[in-house]
């Protein structure tokens, strides 16, 4: 059994959702599916979920939301009458629809998130629909009646862990299910949504609790890059990758999958598949617990920019008990998060994401560092890129870190720091976020070519 998820841009037009069908037609094992709200056509279009999120403000505003409602049902129209699906159920999507503005407005903690469920919620109807009307008995499913219960966070709702069992059930059904992505309901009957891109997170949940074979995600791309399609020409896409990389991957900027959407399947020990809806016989990206084979070191090359270090030395640092957790108490307190501690025997290093910084806190920081830990010398450097080199076989091959620093070095790449955790899923090189995209394609000349 497969669970088979769809991103917006697949589902955005009539064209795309033929395409569906046709993936769906094509593997009987696809028996849930579960679908984003319509996504852009165009560039310049608007995704269903921000029309919803306009529709949203403008009620609560007390403005007349006539022009968003007709917007967002006109979406929904188009592709109806373009696959010919009635009238009943364009009229089931307009009411459902115009009736959000008829929902409590004070006192409601989870109205924008009813709101945007609205755009998932709708499109699942209307893919059952579609899927019934052309020889697929399918059949839309409630996350309420699926079982898909969630904290009491709006915006940011998490999966109980109760929901599993409940989930498992839905292996019964003979007709292929139409799940709505995003959200679920809280215990008090409540829509709350996962954060935005959620619907990835929906497909895990759900393949994780009808224990399914295989997650396929499909989205508008051949699977997941080795490099930034922004900074190599035409990279290829990486045929396996583990869960383990694509975390590390995910962390310095790959986005094809929501972050959170890996760890229910994960967990559940479900292996996933990234394909493209516009090139399904492409077999995509499989990421899976552990690799088939050991012969490739490295899998993947990211850079990820807005990096800022705190770089303090005191003579004698390795001797002075409790320097590192009075440092960590000063950032705590502070309530800054950091993400790297490079060290040396009498300097060491902190490096984090610029957004956790204010010039205010970056005195205060200089302050208490040199007042109750009397560093010798501290600097904060900003404009920090970080590249990661990442494959889990490269602890078992000698020479990769060689090859990369060779690399960096003819391309004259200066190093600020370098950093390799146990685990060896990654190596680390931070560098000035000028020498970024001249250290990537270093780098993907000299692992790919
Ligand atoms: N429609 C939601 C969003 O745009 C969720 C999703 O597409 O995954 O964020």
């Amino acid at each position: 059994m497969k669970v088979t998820k769809f991103g917006g841009s697949s589902l955005a037009s009539a064209t795309q959702l033929c395409k569906v069908l046709d993936i769906i037609k094509a593997d009987y094992e696809r028996r849930f599916v579960v679908v984003s709200a319509p996504g852009k056509r165009t560039a310049e279009d608007t995704k269903v979920t921000d029309a919803l999120i306009k529709y949203y403000q403008n009620y609560k505003a007390g403005n007349d939301v006539t022009a968003d409602q007709e917007w967002i049902i006109e979406r929904y129209r188009a592709i109806i009458e373009e696959l010919s699906l009635g009238s009943a159920i364009l009229d089931k999507i307009a009411k459902a629809i115009k009736d959000l503005a008829t929902l409590p407005i004070d006192n409601n903690r989870f109205l924008y998130d009813t709101f945007l469920a609205a755009g998932e919620d709708n499109n699942a109807k209307l893919i059952a629909e579609f899927f019934s009307q052309n020889d697929v008995p399918a059949q839309y499913i409630h996350p309420k009646e699926a079982g898909i219960i969630v904290s009491s966070e709006p915006g940011n709702a998490r999966i109980l862990p109760s929901s599993y069992d409940k989930l498992e059930n839905l292996r019964e059904y003979n007709d292929v299910l139409v799940i709505p992505g995003f959200f679920g309901v809280t215990v008090d009957d409540e829509i709350c949504t996962f954060s935005r891109g959620g619907s990835d997170i929906t497909g895990s949940i759900v393949a994780a609790g009808v224990k399914a074979d295989l997650y396929e995600n499909f989205t508008d791309v051949n699977g997941i890059f080795a490099a930034h399609p922004g900074v190599i020409d035409n990279p290829h896409s990486i045929p396996e990758l583990t869960y383990k990389e694509m975390r590390e991957l995910a962390y310095a900027g790959f986005s094809v999958l929501h972050d959170e959407a890996l760890i229910p399947a994960y967990r559940g020990k479900v292996p996933l598949v990234i394909k493209n809806t516009n090139n399904p016989d492409h077999p995509g990206t499989k990421i899976v617990i552990e690799h088939t084979g050991k012969d490739i070191p490295v899998i993947g090359i990211a850079g990820d920019d807005h990096f800022v270090s705190i770089n303090m030395s005191k003579y004698l640092m390795n001797r002075e008990v409790g320097f590192g957790r009075k440092v960590l108490q000063i950032l705590e307190d502070l309530n800054i998060r950091f993400e790297h501690m490079p060290t040396g025997i009498d300097d060491m290093s902190i490096v984090l994401r610029d957004r956790e910084l204010t010039p205010i806190k970056e005195q205060e920081i200089i302050t208490q560092l040199t007042r109750k830990l009397e560093v010798d010398h501290i600097d904060i450097q900003h404009d920090l890129s970080i590249i990661m080199i990442v494959g889990e076989n490269m602890k078992s091959q000698v020479g990769v870190m060689s090859t990369a620093t060779k690399a960096l070095s003819d391309n004259h790449i200066n190093l600020t720091m370098i950093s390799q955790g146990s685990s060896e899923v990654s190596i680390m090189f931070v560098i000035n976020s000028e020498d970024e995209k001249k250290a990537v394609r270093a780098l993907y000349d000299a692992f790919f070519k």
